[in-house]
């Protein structure tokens, strides 16, 4: 079964659920490891588990800056991600900056839980990677159609169908300091953003905002932009 590691904080339990919530309706796993029996010492099942994912997710939320131990772990695992030339994707939270630099990821994205937009947003993401979309697609599009009879049944199949169509996202972009230059793609319409790599601010000029515009689909009140440099700073190394 393919799979997707999610490197995360177990105390961030609202976030780590709404991620599973959305998991559970592909036929991706998403490997959580301290919800599993793992053998020990953990490295071991941890490199194994990275090296067979097709991703991996990193969730940066404010409890990582509480747990040495979990920072280190989620260091590692970024390590083998690269290592394994997999891409990783750093998620965070717009309300919460993480002062967490990560050396290597492939793809940003700043988001807020609570929207319906941005869940559908990485709902997508996640998508990219089901072995099977079509028939998830197939499966919920007819459960749909199904309350409307056989008829109804077929169209929710076609809805379904173009509902789970892979979706090409993220816009590239790179980090202008000379002292970190990373590329990765972004998926969310922000006008600045921390770098992920380096935390170091940087505005962005929107040329083409395609996909990223659908992680922000909601109208923006202002008090619900994602602006870092209202965050404090620190000296990128
Ligand atoms: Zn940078």
């Amino acid at each position: 079964m393919a799979s997707i590691f999610i490197s995360h904080s177990k105390r961030d339990a609202e976030t780590v659920a709404a991620f599973c919530n959305i998991f559970a309706r592909t036929q991706l796993r998403a490997v959580l490891l301290e919800f599993e029996n793992y053998v020990i010492p953990p490295w071991t099942q941890i490199k194994n588990e990275v090296q067979q994912a097709s991703a991996v997710f990193l969730l940066l939320s404010p409890e990582l800056n509480s747990s040495h131990f979990t920072q280190n772990w989620i260091s590692y695992e970024v390590g083998l991600a690269c290592m394994s030339n997999k891409p990783v994707w750093v998620y965070e939270q717009w309300q919460n900056p993480v002062q967490f630099p990560v050396p290597y990821l492939t793809d940003y994205i700043v988001f807020d839980r609570n929207n319906r937009a941005h869940m559908d947003a990485i709902k997508q993401h996640v998508e990219k990677y089901d072995p099977n979309p079509v028939l998830a697609g197939l499966v919920l599009g007819g459960l749909a159609g199904a309350a409307f009879g056989g008829v109804g049944a077929g169209i929710g199949a076609i809805l379904g169908a173009a509902v789970a169509q892979p979706k090409t996202s993220g816009v590239s972009t790179a980090c202008p300091y000379q002292n970190c230059g990373i590329h990765f793609r972004i998926h969310s319409n922000v006008p600045q953003l921390l770098c992920p790599a380096c935390r170091q601010v940087f505005h962005l000029n929107w040329l083409v905002q395609a996909d990223a515009l659908a992680a922000n689909a909601q109208p923006a009140s202002p008090q619900r932009l994602f602006v870092p440099y209202k965050f404090p700073k620190t000296d990128p190394f």
